[in-house]
């Protein structure tokens, strides 16, 4: 009893004087995907605000699950007086019911902070834009945050990729988004199989103007979208064989 208290006294400590910084790690039956650059986006973070680091093995450890579904682990570090890391393994629904459902997405009317003022790739917890965009996204999957130019970024969970003419296009690291590491991985996948991939500043039109859009991020890979604010609808072909292909590439790495 007296332990807990302690770890909760720990936590508001945390709370109170600190910030929290996080990764999500996916496990595909068992087996993490990408756990290198992960602990090393991890560090970066926490170099933000502290010189201490967790060490690679207390991160395996934490990523370390014995359940072979669909799982991914978040890794929190509480960074106050000094650092204190916890993991959290969460189930999450099987990917295939999760393929078989509607995703649509919308345009969040929060703007997406200046890279000036928070660096993208400080990966903390609650961030104000991001959170804010999350709690206000309603039932849509996720919402995209435009930049202080009007450039597409980038979701609160998620990095955006737009198919028009057979060409794949997403917003550059230079628009201000974190350097996801699904979408670092997507990229490689695309242009090692010979796709014509541009990273540019994106305009919102070429969302509206898209034939097709989709999602990375850790926990779902490649996620097709089906429409824009239940007005603009868009196919999902490429993007639903560009998943399965992605599903393919995570396996043969995993191995
Ligand atoms: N963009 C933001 C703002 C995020 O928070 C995340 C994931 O947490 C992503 C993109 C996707 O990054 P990753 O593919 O590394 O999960």
């Amino acid at each position: 009893m007296s332990e807990n208290r302690s770890q909760i006294d720990e936590i508001l400590n945390g709370l109170i004087n600190g910030i929290g910084i996080y990764e999500t790690v996916r496990l595909y039956n068992g087996k993490p995907f990408a756990i290198e650059e992960h602990y090393k986006r991890l560090l970066s973070s926490l170099s933000y605000v502290t010189d201490e680091k967790l060490s690679v093995e207390d991160f395996e450890r934490f990523v370390f699950s014995n359940d072979e579904g669909d799982v991914r682990v978040k890794i929190i570090c509480v960074v106050s007086d000094r650092l204190r890391c916890f993991s959290k393994e969460e189930r999450i629904e099987s990917d295939e019911e999760f393929f078989n459902k509607e995703i649509v997405i919308d345009i969040s009317n929060i703007r997406h902070a200046d890279p000036l003022s928070i660096p993208p790739n400080f990966k903390s917890l609650g961030r104000p834009d991001l959170y804010l965009a999350r709690l206000n996204k309603g039932n849509f999957y996720d919402v995209i945050l435009l930049g202080n130019k009007g450039q597409v970024c980038e979701g609160s969970f998620s990095n955006i990729f737009i198919i028009k003419n057979k060409k794949i296009i997403t917003p550059s690291l230079e628009s201000g988004i974190l350097n996801g590491i699904t979408r670092k991985h997507v990229l490689k996948m695309l242009r090692e199989s010979g796709y014509e991939v541009i990273e540019k500043y994106v305009e919102l039109k070429e969302i509206i103007y898209a034939d097709e859009v989709f999602l990375t991020h850790t926990s779902r890979g490649i996620v097709p979208v089906n429409s824009l604010g239940n007005k603009v609808n868009f196919s999902v072909e490429m993007s639903k064989y560009l998943t399965k292909m992605f599903e393919e590439y995570v396996n043969a790495k995993i191995q």
